[in-house]
């Protein structure tokens, strides 16, 4: 399998004339050698796949990466010369590398290597925009652990908990469920707060009238699930409650019109026109949706800029929301799946607005 992935990267990157790629992304490391640190740098070419890892990693890359990747001890550092006596040996000329994630100090020492550098990194990482029959089982893994979490979840939350408690109980949860760990840290936010796209949990009890935005996910086996249920703590008033049909309706609508090799852009546009049209355009301020796997956040994004292609295989996340400053918000958020006929929809989570 490793050696079917790093001979696609080489595929995907010989017509700019390349003959070789370093990966230091622990991503990427993780997606072309299964080694699951970023302490390591991770050489490609048509023959060869070379593993750079010191000391305290050997034992765990051998285990991790097995037969088709050479595993090779260097300085915890893993010096530039290191590298270029790896480089040197397999007789790497051009090579591609990740300008997007390298820090300008590595860069910097990378100068010294005796290669030209070509940067590409949205060529490599466009690699995992499919998904194969595993990642998905993992991905559709790990999204059942989220809804079986928070499930549990909607027993135990109540009017007086705290944000923090909230978030505090659903991590538990996940991990009690089975998640790894979680996707990336989870968002609560209860009444005004929830105005707030990417509210941090906070010291805010949970109110009478209040919506709260819960925005979670599982990782499981590296793969992340990504969803948001926007529910109701006691009878909240008529404009939050026609805020949240509205968002209920723009979600149902992108979802309705989801289909295989569509533009990204004409997905978000069939959401955002519904908020538009109800005259809660300027409220919703972010894009419909992005990709998600070993990453929480990768390509393709759907936005009103978007240029990308909903190929099958590929991943997206159908997340409209609603925030009027001062009040409150709502999201609704699933992960899905495009297939060569149609979306799985990863999330099994009712949508109809809970009352708590
Ligand atoms: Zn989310
Ligand atoms: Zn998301």
């Amino acid at each position: 399998m490793l050696t079917e992935r790093c001979g696609k990267l080489m595929d995907a990157l010989r017509g700019s004339g390349v003959d070789g790629a370093i990966i230091t992304s622990g991503t990427n490391i993780r997606y072309f050698s299964n080694f699951t640190s970023d302490e390591a740098v991770l050489i490609v070419t048509d023959a060869r796949r070379v593993l750079l890892t010191d000391f305290r990693y050997t034992i765990q890359a051998k285990e991790q990466c097995g037969s088709e990747i050479e595993i090779r001890e260097t300085s915890r550092a893993i010096a530039a010369d290191e590298i270029a006596a790896v480089l040197t040996e397999i007789g790497v000329k051009r090579c591609a590398f990740e300008d997007g994630y390298l820090t300008v100090r590595a860069f910097n020492s990378y100068k010294e290597l005796p290669v030209e550098l070509v940067p590409m990194t949205p060529e490599i990482d466009r690699c995992r925009l499919v998904k194969n029959e595993y990642e998905i089982e993992c991905m559709a893994k790990a999204q059942s652990i989220a809804d079986e979490a928070f499930a549990e979840l909607l027993t135990v939350i109540r009017e007086g908990m705290t944000e923090k408690e909230v978030a505090n109980e659903l991590d538990h949860l996940l991990r009690r469920h089975g998640a790894d760990e979680i996707s990336f840290d989870t968002i609560i936010g209860s009444g005004p707060n929830g105005a707030l796209c990417h509210a941090l949990p906070g010291p805010r009890k949970l109110a009478k009238g209040d919506l709260v935005v819960i925005d979670f996910g599982a990782k499981y086996r590296g793969y992340c699930s990504d969803m948001t249920r926007t529910v109701a703590i006691g009878e909240p008033s008529d404009e939050l409650k026609k805020i949240y049909s509205i968002v209920r309706r723009a979600q149902q609508a992108a979802l309705d019109a989801l289909r295989p090799n569509m533009s990204a852009r004409e997905l978000d546009a069939i959401a955002r026109d519904v908020i538009t049209a109800e005259g809660y355009g300027p409220c919703f301020g972010h894009s419909l949706g992005h990709g998600f796997g070993l990453d929480i956040h990768e390509a393709p994004y759907a936005s009103t800029r978007s240029e990308d292609v909903l190929v099958p295989g590929c991943t997206i996340t159908v997340e409209p929301g609603i925030y009027v400053e001062g009040l409150g918000g709502v999201r609704i958020e699933d992960d899905c799946v495009l297939t060569e006929d149609g979306y799985l929809d990863l999330a099994h989570t009712a949508k109809d607005l809970i009352i708590l």
